[in-house]
C-alpha cells in the first residue's frame, strides 16, 4: 500500500519539488516484478529536479538515484517521523516529451539501480542489458510505443525483443 508524505507546503515553485504521484508507481512495479521487490520504496523520496537539463557524454540524463546521507536521513526523519534513504530525482525537463509508459520504464530503470543489500549498483552497460534486450536500445526517446509495464498484459518475462515489440504496423508518433 501506497503512503503518501504529508507535505506541510502545497504550492511549491522552487527547483526541487518532491512529488508524491510517482510513489503509487513505484509501488505497483514492486508489487509486480520479482526483482524489484526488495526495493524499499517508502523510503524513497521522488524529487524533480525543474531546472537542469543534465546531460551526460552528449546524452541527456532522464532521472537518477542516489543514497541519503546519514545526516540528512536523521534530519528528515525528525522533521516529517518517516526515514527516506534515497532520492528518485528526475530531470522534468528532460522528460517532457516521454509517454506515461515511459515514465514507467524510466521508474523501473531507476529502482534497478537499488540492490538487494540497498547499495547503488550500475548497469552492466550503459543500461540494464534486460531492458535493452527487450525494448531496444532507444526504449526512453523513441517516438514509437512501449509498452506501459503496468497493463495486467504485460508479462515481462514474455517480451522477447524489439522485433515482436515494435512490429510495423504499431509504430506510430507518440504525442
Ligand atoms: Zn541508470
Amino acid at each position: 500500500m501506497s503512503e503518501a508524505l504529508e507535505l506541510a507546503v502545497d504550492e511549491f515553485n522552487g527547483k526541487y519539488f518532491i512529488n508524491e504521484d510517482y510513489r503509487p508507481l513505484a509501488e505497483k512495479l514492486r508489487a509486480k516484478f520479482k526483482e524489484l521487490q526488495h526495493v524499499p520504496v517508502k523510503h524513497i523520496l521522488f524529487l524533480e529536479n525543474r531546472e537542469d537539463k543534465r546531460k551526460k557524454a552528449q546524452h541527456y540524463v532522464f532521472a537518477q538515484v542516489s543514497k541519503i546521507s546519514g545526516k540528512i536521513q536523521d534530519i528528515l526523519y525528525q522533521v516529517t517521523g518517516h526515514t527516506y534513504e534515497y532520492i528518485i530525482e528526475i530531470f522534468k525537463e528532460n522528460v517532457e516529451a516521454m509517454s506515461r509508459e515511459q515514465i514507467i520504464l524510466l521508474l523501473y530503470h531507476e529502482m534497478r539501480h537499488i540492490n538487494i543489500e540497498g547499495k547503488i549498483v550500475e548497469h552492466e552497460i550503459n543500461d540494464w542489458v534486460c531492458m535493452i534486450d527487450k525494448l531496444g536500445p532507444n526504449w526512453a526517446t523513441t517516438k514509437a510505443s512501449v509498452p506501459d509495464l503496468l497493463d495486467e498484459d504485460i508479462n515481462w518475462e514474455n517480451i522477447q525483443g524489439p522485433p515482436t515489440l515494435f512490429p510495423e504496423e504499431r509504430l506510430r508518433v507518440v504525442k
